[in-house]
């Protein structure tokens, strides 16, 4: 067996031909010029083979994957074509995508560390710096984001999220039936989710949404009504927890405020019991919570309501949840604890949209599922330089996308 072709073997390079190599860099770079073996001048559009316009002037360079910490080159002259229907190309590489600069492999790899690492960790593996990474990366989702068209919508959660520490909000869309990202966008506002209702689907993908699940902000119920007609409106069950035990949290403050130690001391750690569901309590909470009968009347009262709210999301028949919730509403007035009336009004503004929860058991499973990953995604590179470098990590995690297809199968190799 020649040299040219023991290499061949060991690189795994299928229908590809090493013509020459060379070691350079003191051995920390192998660079081979290569050829497609028997399938070439192919058009990129419709894989015919066409007649040759123009040999490249000169070489042009990939990455590909690195071995045993060497980094291999390919050095090759693509070929203009001239193909009958889609004019003059440049012809089709089986190595790499038109127009990229790294090999299917690289890429391949660089989205299967990504899914698991940090970018900085990838990098290292990768023997890249950083930012080149994420540059190849933020190419790849959009090549496989621009071949990709949303399917068969009928259940769209909207959200926001928060990067930059907190700092600045990006607002993200789920597909709820599939558990997957369909697009994320920046800020939080009405301009926002209208960018990707009107860009992203047509007017009959709309028509066919059933149910659209969103916290409490006008902008994204007012944008909801007005791009699908034929949705059913959920408020999200966590955004509603959440506001409700932000209210209760509300009176544990202010009783803090007006305690002595010795009280303060009696309600510490209270905090985390409050916000606690009652099946995940034990039988010592419990005795501790009800205990504050006797030691604080107000908390206890306002953690007595809470707990009653969760037979809320039991119900079945939306008659007797709403004779249920309008029964605790004023129960909850009659407290004359302020953060709960006020958690009373936000309710009865929206209490057609926290019913639908009834018709449509759109339980937060999947919402909150996609969330821990969106966390893990945040913490995998802790401070992304923008938005875009975190939803290329959200994408390639959770998104909407079939990267697979974009890549031959005999060159998913890692
Ligand atoms: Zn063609």
């Amino acid at each position: 067996m020649s040299n040219l072709k023991l290499l061949c073997k060991i690189l795994r390079l299928k229908g590809i031909k090493i013509t020459r190599f060379w070691f350079k860099n003191r051995d920390k770079e192998l660079h081979l010029v290569v050829k497609p073996h028997k399938n070439g001048c192919r058009c990129p559009e419709c894989g015919r083979r066409c007649r040759i316009v123009r040999h490249a002037p000169s070489l042009r360079r990939w990455e590909d994957l690195t071995l045993m910490g060497m980094k291999i080159i390919f050095w090759y002259a693509p070929k203009e074509i001239q193909c009958p229907t889609h004019g003059v190309a440049q012809e089709t590489i089986p190595w790499a995508p038109t127009y990229s600069r790294i090999t299917y492999r690289l890429e391949w790899r660089i989205c299967a560390l990504c899914q698991i690492m940090t970018q900085k960790a990838a990098a290292e593996i990768l023997k890249m710096a950083p930012s080149t990474l994420s540059d190849l990366l933020h190419r790849i989702i959009n090549r496989v984001r621009d071949g990709h068209k949303i399917r068969g919508l009928k259940t769209v959660g909207v959200d926001e999220i928060s990067y930059c520490k907190g700092r600045k909000f990006a607002t993200i869309v789920y597909d709820l039936d599939r558990a997957r990202v369909l697009w994320v966008g920046k800020g939080k506002g009405r301009e926002t989710i209208d960018r990707f209702f009107n860009d992203f689907l047509s007017k009959g993908q709309k028509a066919r949404i059933r149910w659209a699940s969103c916290d409490m902000s006008q902008a994204y119920i007012g944008a909801i009504k007005h791009h699908c007609p034929n949705a059913s409106l959920v408020i999200d069950r966590f955004h509603l927890v959440k506001a409700l035990n932000e209210a209760v949290d509300e009176v544990r403050k202010e009783e803090w405020r007006t305690l002595d130690t010795d009280g303060r001391k009696a309600i510490k750690g209270l905090r985390w019991l409050l916000a606690m569901r009652s099946d995940s309590r034990t039988k010592g909470n419990t005795r501790f919570l009800n205990d504050l009968r006797n030691s604080n009347r107000r908390i206890h009262r306002a953690w007595v309501l809470k707990d009653e709210f969760e037979h809320f999301w039991n119900y079945s028949y939306r008659g007797s949840a709403e004779k249920f919730i309008k029964g605790w509403m004023t129960t909850a007035l009659k407290s004359r604890i302020p953060s709960l009336r006020k958690f009373v009004n936000t309710l009865r503004n929206h209490l057609d949209h926290v019913l639908t929860f009834i018709d449509r058991n759109l339980t937060n499973a999947v919402g909150e599922g996609l969330n821990r990953v969106i966390k893990i995604v945040k913490n995998r590179a802790s401070g992304y330089r923008g938005l875009d470098n975190f939803a290329d990590m959200i994408y390639l995690t959770i998104g909407d996308l079939d990267i697979p297809a974009q890549i031959p199968s005999n060159l998913r190799t890692l």
